[in-house]
């Protein structure tokens, strides 16, 4: 930790019931960085991401967004305060249209020219375009992540976390997907990455945090963990 870390948590703990998700957590990330989080199934990356984006109340500890606590915040101030969560599992509105789930994430801009932002967007993913009046559900997956990851953007996020963007996709579509993400990053969205995909994930981030029963125990730059034995073991051979 450093007096630059834009988002923290410290000894943080949450879980459901008696039993604890996450266990005394101590992570940072810096401004524009790119951090993933690693971890089999159950080692609590979900209750980390929905934690910090006040979706998930925890149990004791902190969580500090440009060094300020908000872990008692409701989650449509951390939003407002520049922080997006793009859920596991899409949560896209089937019946609604892709433009309307767009605009669902927009909820806390108020000085927005939705036609303009839809347009930059639609750039950003060109497979969203003919489908823009469609209803979601009719999208494929990987479509209905970009989704997931506009409705995000439309915020203006300064940080946006990803809670296992890739899974269940293929990977032409996941190349895709990582190339925008890696786009943002170029322009100075910090980002926290979940994925089980971890050679995926250590290639395209900055540093990454490797969590077991709710704790971290191991963190360090990708090119670090990347060269770690242990780490190939335990997550990369397993894809
Ligand atoms: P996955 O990749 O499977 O989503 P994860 O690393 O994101 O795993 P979490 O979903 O955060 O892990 O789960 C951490 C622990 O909390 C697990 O033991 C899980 O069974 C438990 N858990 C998660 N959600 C709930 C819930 N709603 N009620 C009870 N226990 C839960």
């Amino acid at each position: 930790g450093g007096k630059k870390d834009v988002l923290s948590t410290r000894s943080l703990t949450a879980g459901y019931g008696a039993a604890a998700a996450l266990d005394s957590l101590d992570m940072d990330v810096q401004p524009g960085e790119m951090v993933a989080v690693l971890g089999a199934n159950g080692a609590g990356k979900s209750t980390m991401m929905r934690s910090l984006a006040g979706l998930h109340r925890p149990v004791s500890g902190a969580i500090l967004l440009d060094m300020v606590p908000i872990e008692e915040r409701p989650a449509h101030q951390i939003a407002r305060a520049g922080l997006s969560l793009v859920p596991e599992g899409r949560q896209v509105f089937p019946l609604m249209s892709v433009r309307d789930n767009i605009l669902m994430g927009a909820y806390n801009r108020t000085d927005l020219d939705a036609e303009a932002e839809i347009d930059r967007l639609l750039q950003r993913f060109p497979r969203l375009r003919d489908r823009i009046d469609a209803p979601a559900g009719v999208l494929s997956g990987g479509e209905q992540q970009m989704l997931a990851i506009a409705r995000g953007l439309i915020a203006n996020p300064r940080i946006l976390l990803l809670d296992e963007p890739s899974l269940g996709l293929a990977p032409s579509i996941i190349a895709e997907l990582y190339d925008v993400l890696a786009d943002l990053r170029d322009e100075g969205v910090t980002v926290l990455l979940v994925d089980q995909m971890a050679t995926l994930a250590l290639a395209i981030a900055d540093r990454a945090y490797v969590l077991e029963s709710g704790q971290v125990v191991k963190s360090g730059t990708s090119v670090d963990l990347q060269k770690d034995a242990s780490i190939e073991q335990a997550y990369l051979g397993a894809e």
